[in-house]
């Protein structure tokens, strides 16, 4: 092969991906013609076609442009008067992408419950571009728009919420959310924070420190803050909104300076002090930790789970067809078996992520709608945390893989996008809630609550409607196996501290695998069991796993 033909080659790899990637995605149009009908399916297919095209054509190009560290956001304290502006200001292509993704409705379908599948479809067509300076601010955005449309008194509501569900990028408000501050963002309890009553009854000011706050430009910041003389921990934390700006000035609030992060750079992420921003509160203070978690982190989770989807389908779309195009030893190197066991493992993993975050959909869709029933309520409960947890996993795993088949050209920054993704992937690991903390958070509310029933429940019934042959078979006998050993973690703590994240995997992976099987993607769901064998460490006594563990750690 000469150059010119090594590089046409590289050429016809590029020019392979596809123009519309949401009409090529048969997986993920198979599941919203099986979950929605009529009209809103024909209206959704519209939809998404008209932004997948522009990602393709506009945000794609723009993001390739601002992610550069040479074009990232800047921090502008002052004007050029001297005035105090608190402002960050970006590239001019940021804001081309932005009008392309708010144009989408992805943020104004906030306005209305129950359009969950729209956003999920139009949030996971974004991530193919990874967090592209705007899969935050949106997700933000919406899980701001839903707290004040679920939980706000009227007269909040109606003050904040139109200017955030505006469908024009122009005159639209972005929402932030901040609660993490330098004591510790698991550890929510810890926050510092204050918020004192004005005597007019309805109105806080808000003083203390805020740690990562990304949409630093955001016009609405979502805070939590603790109302002097309230209880300790979480419980005493109000959940806060306060506008940007107020009298066109910057709120009672400084922007220490932005962070310079390893992912996600096109988004600007800053430090905050705050000191008497005038804020109001989001429904009664004593709420305020239930709607930080329940409506705001969760719908966060939903949307980070989706972007890690997202990313992944771009890294197996890239890595497939560029092992079609690239030769070694003279054949494409798709035809190595070592690489076409890479291609396989990368694509069921991206199609269980799919499908379960699409279940996912679905739940959040009859919740906002209020149409959920109870058992929807406490699987929604358990699956959001495990699809975060998982999926945002497997993403960074995939997107390497990727890496991996396009060989050293894979770690390029301008010869493909996996790099950005790969940077992306690992912050969306970490941001609304680590592995750890959401694993906790899954095993305190087993313990407390029916979930493992409503997990039984639903992921049983997914199987009943599947055909009823050995494998399935074998599949349920490991569910059943699998949702023993969560009981005895929710009974036996010694036996959960040592094997619960190992428990949850094979949860979360059997969960994709009941809804691969559900949609009868059967190979698919083999292929997911088959790399993703049942966790060994379970039938080891936590006893023997806990004196290697600690020996090991003090021995280095
Ligand atoms: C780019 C970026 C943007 C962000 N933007 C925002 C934002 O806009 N708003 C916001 O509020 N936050 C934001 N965050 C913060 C993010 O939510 C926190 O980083 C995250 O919640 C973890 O908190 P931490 O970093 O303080 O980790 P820590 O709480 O210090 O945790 C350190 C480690 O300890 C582990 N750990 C903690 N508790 C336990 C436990 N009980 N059991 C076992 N292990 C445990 C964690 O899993 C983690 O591995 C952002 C983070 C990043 C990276």
């Amino acid at each position: 092969m000469t150059y010119d033909d090594a590089r046409a080659a590289l050429a016809a790899w590029k020019a392979d991906f596809p123009s519309d990637p949401y009409q090529n995605d048969v997986q993920l149009r198979s599941i919203l013609e099986r979950s929605l009908e009529g009209d809103r399916l024909v209206e959704l297919d519209s939809r998404a076609s008209i932004f997948a095209r522009a990602l393709v054509a506009i945000i794609a190009p723009a993001a390739q442009r601002y992610e550069q560290r040479l074009h990232l956001p800047e921090l502008n304290r002052y004007d050029e008067l001297g005035n105090r502006t608190e402002t960050v200001s970006f590239d001019p292509a940021y804001h081309q992408a932005g009008e392309a993704v708010w144009s989408s409705g992805v943020v104004a379908l906030s306005a209305q419950p129950g359009r969950a599948y729209e956003q999920a479809t139009l949030l996971y067509l974004l991530s193919l571009e990874g967090e592209a300076g705007h899969a935050c601010p949106a997700t933000c955005t919406i899980g701001l728009a839903r707290a004040l449309r679920r939980r706000a008194s009227p007269e909040v509501r109606d003050r904040f919420l139109p200017a955030l569900v505006d469908p024009q990028y122009a005159s639209a408000q972005r929402g932030a959310q901040f609660l993490t501050e330098v004591q510790g963002g698991s550890d929510v309890g810890a926050n510092e924070c204050l918020a004192v009553a004005n005597e007019d009854g309805e109105t806080y000011r808000i003083t203390g420190e805020k740690w990562f706050c990304s949409v630093a430009n955001a016009d609405q910041f979502f805070i939590t803050a603790r109302v002097p003389g309230g209880p300790e921990g979480t419980r005493g934390l109000g959940s806060f909104v306060a506008p940007r700006m107020i009298d066109g000035r910057p709120n009672g609030f400084t922007l220490r300076r932005l962070k310079d992060k390893l992912g996600t750079r096109g988004l600007a992420s800053g430090e905050i002090d705050f000191d008497g921003a005038l804020a109001w509160p989001i429904g009664p203070i004593e709420h305020g930790f239930r709607t930080a978690v329940s409506v705001v982190l969760n719908t966060s989770r939903w949307m980070t789970a989706l972007g890690s989807a997202g990313i992944m389908r771009r890294a197996v779309l890239e890595a497939r067809s560029f092992a079609r195009f690239r030769e070694a030893f003279g054949v494409p190197v798709e035809q190595f078996p070592s690489m076409r066991r890479i291609l396989a493992d990368m694509t069921a993993t991206s199609v269980g992520a799919l499908h379960l975050v699409f279940a996912l959909t679905g739940l959040e869709d009859r919740i906002d709608e209020g149409t959920a029933s109870e058992t929807d309520v406490l699987y929604h409960r358990f699956l959001v945390n495990a699809a975060k947890y998982l999926i945002s996993r497997q993403a960074t795993s995939v997107v390497r893989s990727g890496i991996e088949v396009l060989g050293g050209n894979g770690t390029i920054e301008d010869f493909s996008v996996l790099p950005r993704l790969y940077r992306d992937a690992i912050v969306y690991e970490s941001w609304e809630g680590t592995h750890n903390v959401l694993a906790a958070q899954v095993l305190n509310d087993l313990r407390r609550l029916p979930i493992l029933d409503a997990v039984e429940e639903n992921l049983m019934s997914g199987l009943d409607r599947a055909d009823q042959d050995e494998a399935s078979q074998a599949l349920r006998e490991r569910l059943v196996r699998a949702l023993g050993d969560a009981r005895r973690c929710g009974e036996d703590d010694g036996f959960a501290s040592w094997h619960f994240r190992s428990v949850l995997d094979e949860l979360g992976v059997l969960a994709e695998a009941v809804y691969l099987w559900a949609a009868g993607e059967v190979g698919e769901a083999t292929h997911l069991l088959a790399i993703c064998p049942a966790p060994g460490a379970v039938v080891e006594p936590e006893s023997v796993l806990a004196q290697r563990i600690n020996a090991l750690l003090d021995a280095h």
